[in-house]
């Protein structure tokens, strides 16, 4: 809370009234923000807000920051027929996320500073929310990390396993690359994100299940067993340990992987670590098994389940990202789960579900600021600018309604693909207003205006940009 003399100041642009305030330690009721050239200029009681151009009554409302959802994949370039910057940020702002960091696994990778200033250039004046990009750390003696940090990637991204092959489907470096290039991030002073499985074992694994002719999700599930994933976290924090690199364990599946990820960073290993709206809320009996429901690392088992909620609600996970992963409905609809595309999509509805089950998921209001906006933020740099509501940070906001009962349905999933992986599910409590430095971008469902997201470059950013 902070009071500013505001008696003989101009009206500023905005003031939201009496709402409760939601922040990463605890709840403000009757609180009220204000907003003036697209920042938060005070946050108190009521009686001491500034004289505003316009009012919203926030009376019974929850105010969060805006969710920081640092794991999507839109797409662009080369993949729009799965989705695109214009249709998956206004998924992402309808859903009260008004930061999202994008994947360097698109077609061609972002794997160049050539390549990052043309993702630049495609993806301006198009997206609905502010947003970063990741270079991709690809197979090979990396050369261009220092190029790519200076153009202002957010951090690198590494796919350490990889059973699919095309467009979007990087390679893993191998290990000696792998540490050489880390040796280097840590110079850069750059995170490295890592999509921890391990390769050989991997397609190993896919051998030996489809010579069993197994089709359906528990074979792809006993294809890659937590193993896989913990050896990758655990081998990637050794290298991190020698290096210096901090490292980022994005779509932690199993308890085997909160375990591997605790251990490392006990060691003293600069690591943090994700898990995804799926693995919290799956299995779950009401919706079933779905072959669409194929990602990876695959969804496990309930004790998997009830580990990685507890360790959200503990802090040995840091927090929660999408992995918003689009593909089309032809990509998503066979029915031989090797014939389905891994990914789900998520940007949309994560925070509604995150909010109407955290109780079972053992989390508070508070806890799940946290966990969407705070900690993402800071991981990624950009905190205090994003992921709080304070005097001096960008007016990133989302108007909670906790009354407010909804279904996913198609009709509802803003997609090129709406067949979701929660169709069906019900809740309360929803995003009903998404302010993005200021200006509403979501009201009751609808977008509203037109993209206005800005780029958010890296903290070695050199600009201008090459
Ligand atoms: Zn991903």
């Amino acid at each position: 809370m902070s009071r500013v003399d505001f008696s003989e100041s101009p009206a500023v642009d905005l003031v939201i009234e009496n709402g409760t305030l939601v922040d990463a330690v605890g709840e403000h009721p009757n609180t009220s923000v204000a907003v003036d050239g697209g920042r938060f200029v005070a946050v108190g009681p009521p009686g001491a807000m500034p004289v505003a151009e316009r009012r919203i009554d926030a009376s019974g409302m929850y105010l969060l920051p805006g969710m920081v959802d640092a794991h999507v994949h839109f797409r662009e370039p080369g993949m729009e027929y799965k989705e695109g910057f214009p249709v998956g940020s206004g998924a992402a702002a309808l859903g009260g996320v008004t930061t999202v960091l994008d994947m360097p696994n698109t077609e061609p990778p972002t794997d160049t500073a050539v390549r990052f200033a043309e993702k630049l250039d495609l993806v301006r004046g198009r997206s609905w929310v502010d947003y970063g990009f990741y270079a991709l750390l690809g197979p090979g003696e990396a050369t261009e990390l220092e190029g790519l940090a200076d153009s202002g990637a957010v951090g690198f991204k590494v796919f350490l396993g990889q059973s699919e092959q095309g467009p979007g489907c990087p390679l893993p470096p191998d290990d000696g690359d792998l540490h050489a290039a880390m040796g280097e991030l840590a110079r850069l002073g750059l995170r490295l994100a890592v999509h921890a499985e391990n390769h050989a074992m991997v397609l190993h694994g896919i051998a030996k299940v489809k010579a069993g002719r197994g089709t359906g999700l528990e074979a792809h599930r006993s294809s890659r067993p937590p193993l896989v994933e913990s050896e990758a976290i655990r081998r990637v924090g050794l290298f991190a340990a020698d290096t210096g690199c901090a490292v980022h364990i994005v779509h932690v599946s199993a308890a085997e992987g909160v375990a591997a990820a605790v251990t490392v960073r006990s060691s003293g290993v600069d690591l943090t670590a994700e898990t995804c709206p799926h693995y919290l809320l799956l299995p779950d009996e009401a919706i079933g098994e779905r072959l669409r429901h194929r990602v990876n690392p695959p969804i496990r088992t309930l004790g998997d389940r009830d580990a990685l909620r507890k360790a959200l609600a503990t802090g040995d996970l840091q927090f929660v990202a999408s992995d918003h992963a689009p593909h089309s409905p032809a990509e998503k609809s066979a029915n031989d789960v090797w014939r389905v595309r891994p990914g789900v999509i998520g940007v949309q509805h994560q925070l509604q579900i995150l909010w109407s089950r955290r109780d079972e998921f053992g989390l508070s209001r508070s806890d799940l600021v946290r966990a969407t906006a705070f900690e993402p933020a800071r991981t990624w740099g950009l905190w205090p600018r994003k992921g709080s509501v304070t005097p001096g940070a960008d007016a990133d906001l989302v108007v909670i309604d906790p009354n407010r009962p909804w279904t996913i349905d198609e009709d509802v999933t803003h997609s090129a693909n709406p067949e979701g992986p929660f169709a069906g599910l019900r809740g309360t409590g929803a995003p009903v207003l998404t302010l993005l430095r200021g200006s509403v971008v979501a009201k009751g469902g609808r977008l509203v205006g037109s993209p206005s997201g800005n780029w958010l470059p890296g903290s070695r950013w050199r600009g201008p940009r090459p």
